[in-house]
This record gives C-alpha cells, structure tokens and sequence, in this order.
C-alpha cells in the first residue's frame, strides 16, 4: 500500500511519502532500544509531565490535528475534534494514575513478606488502524510511556501525515529521541520486524488477517501480544425499550465516524412487537441524513476512508441482495464525486448469506426480527466476532441480566458501545484479545516481577 495522502471526498493524491529502507528502520530501532535504557529509569513523575504536555499540546494544535484527520480519511471535522479531545483525555489519565495503576502489591505469603513490582519490559511495536487515527495512538502510546517502555509506531499507510503529526507532538513535548518513533513501513514489515531481539512486544489493532500475522510472528518468537480486531456489534431493541431513544442512538451508533468503527452498531436485532414503530423511525432518520463534504459542519454522512472501502462495502451490499437479501433503503454508491455510500439497510439477511458473518465497516445496518428476547441473544451471539454489543430495554435489571448471556468484551445498556479512558476496551472470540484503556490496559506490557524477602529461619 502506497505510504500517501489521498481526500477520500475527492479521491485525489495530495501527498506521497518515501517508505523506509531497512538501514532507516535498523537505525531507529537501535535508537529506541538505547532510550529505553535511560527512559525505564525515569520517575513516573517525569513521564507523567510529558503525557501532560502531549495533552495540552492536542488541545493547543486541535482545529488544525482535527482537519489533517479529515482529509486523510474522510471524518466529520467536529467528530476529529471529538477525537483529539478523547485523546487528549487519554494522556491526561495516564499521567494523573499511571502511578497508582503501577504501585507495588503486597502477597500475603506464609513465611517472609514478598510483592509484585510492576518494571517496564522495552521497546513494544504497535500497529494501529487510520479510522481513529489519534485516539488508537493515544489509548496504545500512553500506558506504555507511563510503565517506562518506548515506542516504535507503524501507523496505516493511508494516514502518513496523522502519523508525523503525533511523533512532532512528543518533539515539541521534549520527549527524548527514541521514546516514540514513527515507521514508515508496510503491513508485512512490521510483521517481519516482530523477530527482531529489540522488541519486547506488540499491539495491533486492525483486521482479523493482521492481527493473525502479527500473532503468529509473536508466538513464533515469543513476545507479548495485544490484538484489538474487527466487530460486528448487535443492536437489540426489546419490547420495553425507549423506542425513540433507541432510534436516536440506533442512528448515531450506525454512522458514528461514518460507519467505521469498530465498535459501531451493525446488527439491528428487534422485538417484533416494536419492529415497526422501530423500523419506521430508523429509516426515516437516516434517509433524510445531510450528506457531504466532511469539513461543512452541516454534513451528517462523509464519504467512507477510501475509494476502496466505498467499493468493498458496495460490493458487499451486492453480494448480499444476490443472495437475496431486500434492501429497504439506499443500496448504492452515493451519485457524487468522493467515496460515498447512501446510507443503506438491509433485511431478510439469512444464515446462508455471505454477509451473516461479515463485519459491514460503512453506512450499511443488517436489520432482524425476532420473536423474544432469547432469540435477540441467540442471534446477537452468533458471530464469529465478539467485540460489542448494546441492549435498549428500560428495565435496567433485566438488561444486565441479558448482558450476562452475551458473549462479548463490552455490553453497553442504553447506549452504543463506546469509550472513553476509564472504561476497559477489547473483545472476545475473533475480536482479538487483551484490554487497553483503564487500569486493565495498563497491565498488558509490564513485567510482573515477585520480590520475596526471607527471614533467616524461613524454610526452604
Ligand atoms: P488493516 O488492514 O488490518 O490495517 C491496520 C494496520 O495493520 C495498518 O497499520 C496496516 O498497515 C497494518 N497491516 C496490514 N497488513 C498487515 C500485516 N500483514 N501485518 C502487520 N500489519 C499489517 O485494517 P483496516 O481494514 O484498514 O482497519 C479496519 C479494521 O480495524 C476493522 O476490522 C476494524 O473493526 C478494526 N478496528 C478494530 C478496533 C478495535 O479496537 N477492536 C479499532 C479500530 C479498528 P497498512 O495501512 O500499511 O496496510
């Protein structure tokens, strides 16, 4: 994949980047590995003051970060302010309680007194996907600074000026050289660099055949990894639920970042005795979305990330009717210039169709009827994904009684799934494995080192 920048609303080149040769990237990792010899032994004091300063830089530098993501991939200019916000938030939650996340913990042992003392590991590799372009940086980036790991970061290629923008943040920073390195590499590199004795880990977030090679290149060599993969998120509207509520957030949850998210909501699975109502309201909504130019703030639907994915989803949607799902709207590429897709749901999807297992990473919602709430959970767990997943019923107790059944990472009630720093994010099944964010994110690339102190008559 070519390392450049190409307007997703106009589909133009607007500027292409050398890719680095293995003398390049041989030297930035000899680089990294000797910060991580000065960084592992700095106070978390000291590496919270540079998280704090990478925060207040994304809030200085926010209008012009947020417009350099909306021409990379097409995002809502206020969605990209959003995000450099979350970010923000993110090395500011790190740097306030990293050190606390990190204290030791005593063992209540039999003989002598003995703890568990969090140390750094080394240079961790993380791959990250474009469609949060700062936000994946940051909830990757931040815990590690904070353990005292440094960092090599292979962003997608689609997102190269996202990519320098975030490493220039930790120069102006003061960061020192080494703590966090931009790669411009391919996919298949930063697979191969793995086996590199350098690095200690990695974390890809992405797709399921990335996350594959990257895991089988960890197992082979034995490093940590932590893969945040694809989803396919059930949207389960119940017979008691807040219908226009559900509505409201069914939209938002659909084409929030314009329906590439990997925690958007995809699969719409409603009570029968509130489809219609449902049914009604939801596309009535999206039928009458403001489609346009990202950077209007009157646009409610931007083109998807690329020409590609506009095409992968139009192909999929295709495929889809061909064996014989009914579309009840849109169902085509947007007649405009730029990678649109109308706004589009489709039904009578069955088990046989190509797309029941396929994760719809555009504008396009699968919709269900289901008789009860048994068979909204049956159907909500038959994906091999197993990321999100919202329940909409206004009996809350019966709603975690639900989430129980749900085999899932994150099960949000009322809402769609989302994040913020304080709350754990990862999945099961396909979906990959680990946590970031919260305490639990950062647990993953530490040593957790046993200290024990005997006493002399101790026994052996
Ligand atoms: P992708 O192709 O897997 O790209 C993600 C990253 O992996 C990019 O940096 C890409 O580099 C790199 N890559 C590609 N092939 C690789 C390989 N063989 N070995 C190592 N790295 C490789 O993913 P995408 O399709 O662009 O992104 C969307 C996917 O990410 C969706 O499935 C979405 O659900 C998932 N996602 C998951 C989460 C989560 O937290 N669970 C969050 C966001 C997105 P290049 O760009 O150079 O190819």
């Amino acid at each position: 994949m070519p390392i450049q920048t190409v307007n997703p609303t106009t589909n133009k080149v607007v500027k292409s980047f050398e890719e680095m040769d293995e003398s390049k990237v041989n030297q930035l990792l000899d680089q990294a590995h000797g910060s991580y010899q000065n960084w592992k032994k700095t106070t978390y004091d000291q590496r919270g003051t540079l998280l704090h300063k990478v925060a207040s830089l994304l809030r200085m530098h926010k209008q012009k970060l947020a417009k350099i993501i909306t021409l990379e991939m097409g995002k809502l200019i206020a969605q990209a302010e959003a995000e450099i916000e979350l970010s923000a938030a993110i090395f500011d939650y790190y740097a306030t309680n990293g050190a606390k996340f990190l204290l030791d913990k005593p063992i209540d042992t039999e003989f002598g007194s003995a703890f568990i003392r969090n140390s750094p590991i080394g240079v961790i590799l993380g791959v990250e996907p474009w469609n949060f372009p700062f936000y994946q940086v940051a909830r990757f980036a931040a815990p590690n600074l904070m353990i005292g790991n440094t960092i090599l970061l292979k962003h997608a290629s689609m997102v190269p000026q996202c990519a320098l923008s975030i490493e220039e943040l930790f120069v102006e920073a003061g960061a020192s050289r080494g703590v966090y390195t931009n790669l411009f590499i391919s996919g298949e590199r930063a697979s191969t660099l793995v086996s590199d004795t350098r690095i200690k880990g990695v974390s890809l977030t992405g797709s399921e055949k990335a996350g594959a090679s990257i895991a089988a290149q960890a197992g082979k060599y034995i490093k940590k990894s932590v893969l945040e993969l694809g989803g396919s998120d059930a949207f389960i509207v119940l017979e008691d639920a807040n219908i226009d509520q559900a509505v409201e957030w069914g939209v938002v949850g659909r084409i929030n970042n314009n329906g590439e998210c990997c925690v958007a909501s995809k699969r719409f699975i409603v009570v029968e005795a509130v489809a219609d109502e449902f049914l009604k309201k939801f596309k009535s909504k999206l039928a009458n979305l403001n489609i346009g130019d990202p950077m209007d703030p009157r646009t409610e639907l931007g083109p998807l990330s690329s020409e590609a994915a506009a095409v992968t989803i139009n192909d999929q949607v295709e495929r889809a009717v061909a064996a014989g799902a009914k579309v009840l709207l849109g169902g085509k590429r947007a007649v405009r210039e730029g990678a649109y897709m109308e706004p589009t749901i489709l039904a009578e999807i069955t088990r046989e169709n190509p797309i029941y297992f396929e994760e719809l990473f555009g504008p396009v919602a699968s919709y269900y009827v289901v008789q009860d709430e048994e068979e909204a959970v049956t159907l909500a767990n038959d994906s091999s994904y197993g990321l999100g997943c919202s329940i909409f019923t206004e009996d809350t107790e019966r709603g975690k009684r639900i989430a129980n059944q749900i085999d899932t990472g994150m099960v949000f009630i009322n809402h769609p799934t989302w994040t913020q720093a304080d709350l754990p994010f990862g999945g099961t099944k396909n979906s990959g494995y680990g946590r970031e964010l919260s305490e639990l994110g950062i647990q993953e690339f530490v040593n957790r080192k046993l200290i024990r102190i005997s006493e002399l008559s101790d026994p052996f």
